[in-house]
């Protein structure tokens, strides 16, 4: 380790977003990166912990102290095998992972400025795209075949790493194009999907076929494959049945985010189907990561402003407990690109009704509450407060999470991984996950 006091001295520096007047009117990705020289000096704030607890945070197990060191050092191409020993696609992660190790670190507990992980992460992969040091893999095929249902990031996941242990690897999926959620849910301003081409055109050098356009009834599989991975995600939306749900405007987020993305990739949707915010008085009922995509989605497309309500009670902002020193995430406010942009947030608010015109909505009714707990320990109950309001909206967006797959008892040679075993969570769980089902295939078939 080169510089073990560095942190001591060097503060922790993010690259930023792109300026707010420049960003909001394209859907280019809204991150920033360092030039090398600073990008090396962040890196050499790790402490190269002697239990490195970012490491023990991250589901994949990713291990920022050694490769922190060799980019410290400039070692770029070193820092790149070590990242990839324990991440597939870190070009993915290094954009839209909530960086569970950057909570973990140590930095975080001494002097709230943890190491840039995440984004030392993307600068490792873009560095080795760039000079060209990522090999082509011929593996050494054993005979044996695997079927993956899903192209998420879990499909892919264990998809690469059969494909690296010799199976010949088919990857189905009901979509025109690979990615799951990737490509058809984050934004193109948080994940631009040239980065998702780029890896796909890896993998199909490296062997694996893709095939698109088929939708797989996973009681059915398709026949003649030894094993079989199921990484189909979580495809059902928590739906609000309440009165005015049928009312033209309100879409689930994912209506929006999905055509979005296809709109931005050269699809042609007729005027009737377009779910376009233009002009509109927005309405985000969620608070999580879809909510925050939606906000974003609705300024590029030009709204005339966004609120987003959340049932749930403000979270506490960063290290806001003085009783509790350990970092309070994931229950942290979290500020996103999209709520920079423009945003009136509220919580604690339950929507009752939307009313609408002409079959158009026009406002939703929300009502104010709050959380009471009870004395066994269980759910807190949640109680109106006060009178209902009016929350005016030609256009509400339905951002609730999504529901988590029930699986059917499948034959031994099936492995159910990512949100459509464990629910919907995130993309470096889902990559963990894919990893896991392949090495349990892998043992499978070696029997
Ligand atoms: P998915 O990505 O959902 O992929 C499943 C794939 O299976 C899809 O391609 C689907 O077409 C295919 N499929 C489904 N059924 C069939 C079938 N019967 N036959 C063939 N194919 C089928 N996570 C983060 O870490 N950071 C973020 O910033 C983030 N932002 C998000 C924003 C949004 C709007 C959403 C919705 C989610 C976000 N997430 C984020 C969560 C993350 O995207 C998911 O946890 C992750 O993509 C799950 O991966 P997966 O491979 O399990 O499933």
């Amino acid at each position: 380790m080169g510089n073990p006091k560095a942190f001591l001295t060097i503060h922790r520096q993010e690259a930023g977003y792109r300026p707010l007047h420049d960003r909001i009117h394209d859907f280019g990705e809204v991150e920033q990166t360092l030039n090398e020289k600073d990008r090396r000096t962040q890196a050499s704030r790790c402490m190269d912990c002697g239990v490195a607890f970012c490491h023990w945070a991250c589901p994949l197990g990713n291990k920022p102290p050694e490769w922190n060191d060799a980019l410290y050092k400039g070692d770029w191409e070193l820092a790149y095998r070590l990242l990839n020993e324990t991440n597939d696609f870190p070009e993915f992660t290094g954009r839209v992972c909530p960086a569970l190790c950057e909570k973990a670190c140590v930095l975080n507990l001494t002097h709230h400025e943890p190491t840039t992980n995440r984004e030392d992460e993307c600068a490792i992969t873009e560095h080795a795209f760039a000079e060209n040091y990522i090999r082509i893999h011929s593996p050494k095929r054993n005979g044996k075949s695997v079927a993956v249902i899903g192209a998420g990031p879990a499909g892919l996941t264990a998809a690469n790493r059969l494909n690296l242990k010799g199976y010949a690897v088919t990857v189905f999926d009901r979509n025109e194009n690979a990615g799951g959620l990737l490509r058809y849910g984050i934004p193109n301003f948080k994940l631009n999907k040239t980065i998702i081409d780029r890896r796909i055109s890896l993998l199909e050098a490296e062997g694996i076929t893709f095939r698109y356009g088929e939708d797989i009834d996973v009681m059915s599989l398709p026949e003649g494959f030894d094993a079989y991975i199921i990484a189909t995600g979580t495809p059902t939306a928590r739906n609000l049945d309440i009165p005015g749900r049928e009312l033209k405007g309100v879409h689930l987020a994912l209506e929006m985010l999905a055509q979005q993305n296809r709109v931005l990739a050269g699809a042609d949707i007729s005027k009737d189907k377009l779910v376009n915010a233009r002009g509109k008085d927005v309405l985000v009922i969620g608070g999580g990561d879809t909510g925050s995509d939606c906000i974003g989605t609705a300024h590029r497309q030009g709204c005339r402003s966004v609120t987003q309500i959340e049932i749930m009670p403000k979270p506490p902002v960063g290290h806001s407990d003085p009783a509790n020193p350990w970092p309070a995430y994931p229950r942290t406010l979290k500020t996103t690109s999209s709520h920079e942009e423009g945003c009136t947030r509220r919580w604690n608010l339950n929507t009752l009704r939307f009313t609408g015109k002409d079959g158009k909505v026009t406002a939703a009714e929300v009502q104010e509450v709050t959380w009471e707990s009870v004395a066994d320990g269980g759910r807190p109950v949640m109680k109106p407060v006060g009178e209902p309001e009016t929350i005016k909206a030609d256009m509400v967006l339905l951002a609730m999470g999504f529901i988590k797959p029930v699986q059917p008892q499948f034959a031994e040679n099936v492995f159910v991984c990512g949100d459509a075993a464990n629910g919907a969570s995130l993309v470096v769980r889902a990559m963990a996950d894919g990893r896991r089902a392949a090495a349990e295939a892998d043992r499978y078939l070696k029997r």
